[in-house]
């Protein structure tokens, strides 16, 4: 099985009976005090994930994808060094494989190991990713999955599933949703929510994203 250096506890959740709010405290608590961190970096990485990196990274990836044929083709081939084009990398996307949805396959991410994430593109995980049922039943029933996202594809439509892991993380290009021919680029990008790049759900459609 993969190896995963994802800074977590690889299944251990709540269920536990500990609260993981403060244990992520006390835990910078020493951290800090022994000298191993220094706090005001750590307010720079977080300040970072929750305003500059987040889904609006994979957004404008997938809008240029859409209306840039040859840029389309990069990505496909290497993930990497396409979204490098746009700026964005680093770590957690040193590896990025970007998977196309087409009319016959739509594609869904999971980390089975644990939450392994294209933080570039998508910023940090949503607590549903890192749950250990989605974890499990993305894999054992994707297409219940996708019902429960709200997702319901035809039965022509195979599903296929990409497990992460901390080498190599996926991103999905969504299928480009009909009526969005004459959109610019920021308007595209406006239509590619976070759930349609993991797979759990799909662009939105021009006149749902106007309302
Ligand atoms: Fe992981």
């Amino acid at each position: 099985m993969a190896s995963c250096a994802c800074p977590t506890e690889h299944g251990r959740t709540a269920i536990d009976g500990y609260d993981p709010a403060a244990r992520v405290k006390a835990l910078e608590q020493v951290l800090v005090e022994k000298g191993y961190v220094d706090r005001a970096a750590l307010d720079v990485i977080v300040e970072t994930y929750a305003r500059e990196v987040g889904p609006m990274n994979g957004a404008k990836v997938v809008a240029r994808a859409w209306i840039d044929a040859d840029f389309r083709t990069r990505l496909l081939e290497d993930g990497t060094a396409a979204a490098a084009e746009l700026g964005f990398g680093g770590r957690g996307g040193e590896h990025l494989v970007i998977v196309e949805n087409t009319p016959k396959l739509h594609n869904l991410i999971v980390c089975t190991l644990c939450s392994c994430y294209p933080w570039p593109l998508l910023g940090l995980p949503p607590v549903w990713y890192k749950s250990p049922p989605y974890r499990s039943r993305a894999v054992i029933e994707p297409r219940a999955v996708l019902r429960d996202f709200g997702v319901n594809l035809p039965e022509t439509t195979a599903i296929r599933v990409w497990d992460s892991t901390a080498e190599t993380r996926y991103l999905v290009l969504p299928l480009r949703p009909e009526g969005s021919e004459d959109l610019s680029e920021d308007r595209l990008a406006s239509l590619v929510t976070r759930e349609a790049m993991i797979g759990t759900g799909l662009a939105l459609a021009p006149a749902v994203a106007a309302i």
